[in-house]
């Protein structure tokens, strides 16, 4: 079997899900499950009605709520006919009466908890899924509707919630059967905690939605279907001809990602990682283009991508006290767990430590109690550039390129990735583009 995932912008409208299930139907013998976000901008809209409700912005509501009803409505309309459409516009309006009931009653409390925020959230896919079901049976193709919050079971960390995989494998197992000649369709980003109330996945949680049930299937592949060829070489507003990465392992993508490569979020896809399940992404608006394979391991050296980040603060301490000392690194670290703050880049020598982080809500407070440890110092506007490649440490003439072609930028730190596919380092911001404008066109032409 297949996970196929499309996200909001590959269902936007009539004529993009009627591409999707083009798309799906042409894999209809790999038994395909087809996993959709809500239609674009719909989620956020939903916020948009959250917000209005804290604000008693009653208009706000109404308004959002039109609009939400217009584009899914006008969609059933435009590819729906007869009794199919009677009783899509049933369900539909079924469902927008919930939402206007469950709207009023958060705008009469002006509140809106993570709880019901993830019901607020849920009728996103809820209706995307239930006019893509529509469409399929129209088009006289064998469809099953399901619901995902019967079988994604989580703990109840609303509006970030962690699936309860114990729960929900099994229940993927029981719920969900892939068959040849027929299309599954399940909500992404939506699950239920184990007392039945809805949650989320979190932002983007589609994707992830999609891995969990291909690896709980064994599925052959899950295919992330987006609005981009697939990863690139690098970003494509700096460098407009960046290319496509045909094939790139998931550590090499997790750097990647991290560092401003935003097409699929590592995490979202770890149960599909652990299972060695190849994640392909592909693009909705070019289905020809064979996309990006993310996949166990791939062979050989070489630069696969180039990535950079912007607004990094560089902090920089030094002691003599550190020579032949221990427990100085652990000093450090508990002052940013304290103040919840994520060290991305780290450097040390004997007597100094260099890291980098992108919050800098607590700075003033990190740095006072770090000048207790040494002689702190703290540089702002800087930037970093990830070098991603395979093995890339163990090829000397590559890292030797790489250093020629940086010259002369005034590099500040650097920092090996412990996982042999990474090079980063931190340079002024205003350096950063004509940085990798240089490397992408030594490595990449
Ligand atoms: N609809 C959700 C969002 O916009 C989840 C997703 O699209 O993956 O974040």
């Amino acid at each position: 079997m297949i996970v196929i995932k499309f996200g909001g912008t590959s269902v936007q409208d009539s004529f993009w899900i009627d591409k999707a299930i083009d798309i799906t139907n042409s894999m209809i013998d790999r038994a395909p499950v087809l996993v959709a976000s809500a239609m674009a901008k719909t989620t956020d809209r939903l916020i948009n009605i959250a917000n209005c409700s804290f604000q008693k912005n009653k208009e706000g509501i109404i308004e959002t709520i039109d609009i939400l009803k217009k584009v899914h409505i006008d969609a059933a309309e435009a590819f729906l006919t007869g009794e199919n459409l009677a009783a899509a516009l049933k369900s539909l309006n079924t469902l927008f009466d919930q939402l206007s009931s469950l709207s009023r009653g958060l705008y009469l409390l002006q509140e809106c908890s993570p709880k019901s925020s993830d019901t607020l959230l849920s009728f996103g896919e809820r209706l995307s899924t239930l006019l893509i079901y529509h469409r399929i049976i129209e088009r006289k193709i064998d469809a099953e509707l399901l619901d995902s919050r019967d079988f994604i079971i989580t703990d109840d960390n609303f509006s970030n919630a962690a699936p309860i995989f114990k729960i929900t494998n099994p229940k993927i197992r029981e719920f969900v059967k892939p068959q040849k000649g027929k299309i599954i369709i399940a909500q992404g980003f939506i699950g239920s905690s184990e007392e039945g109330h809805i949650t989320t996945l979190g932002r983007s949680g589609s994707d992830y939605t999609a891995a969990i049930i291909g690896s709980a299937l064994d599925a052959e592949e899950v295919q992330i279907w987006t609005d981009v060829d697939g990863i690139l070489t690098t970003d494509p507003r700096i460098v407009s001809d960046a290319k496509r990465i045909e094939n790139i392992s998931y550590a090499e993508a997790a750097e990647l990602a991290f560092f401003g490569a935003k097409v699929v979020h590592p995490s979202t896809i770890q149960p599909a990682v652990e299972k060695k399940i190849p994640v392909i992404v592909k693009n909705t608006k070019n289905p020809d283009s064979p996309g990006t394979a993310i996949i166990d391991k791939t062979s050989g050296t070489g630069l696969t991508g180039i990535s950079g980040k912007k607004n990094i603060t560089l902090i920089n301490i030094t002691s003599s006290r550190m020579l032949n000392a221990y427990g100085f690194l652990s000093r450090i670290f508990q002052i940013f767990s304290k103040y919840k703050t994520p060290v991305d880049l780290i450097s040390t020598s004997e007597v100094s430590v260099s890291m980098t982080i992108e919050d800098v809500r607590n700075v003033g407070l990190i740095l006072t109690e770090l000048e207790q440890i040494g002689k702190t110092t703290v540089e702002y506007n800087n930037g970093i550039i990830c070098l991603v490649g395979k093995n890339i440490w163990k090829d000397s003439s590559l890292i030797s390129d790489i250093f020629k072609t940086l010259y002369p930028a005034s590099v500040k730190m650097i920092s090996l990735g412990a996982s042999e596919v990474n090079l980063s380092m931190v340079l002024p911001q205003d350096e950063i583009d004509e940085t990798i404008k240089k490397l992408h066109k030594s490595f990449f032409k």
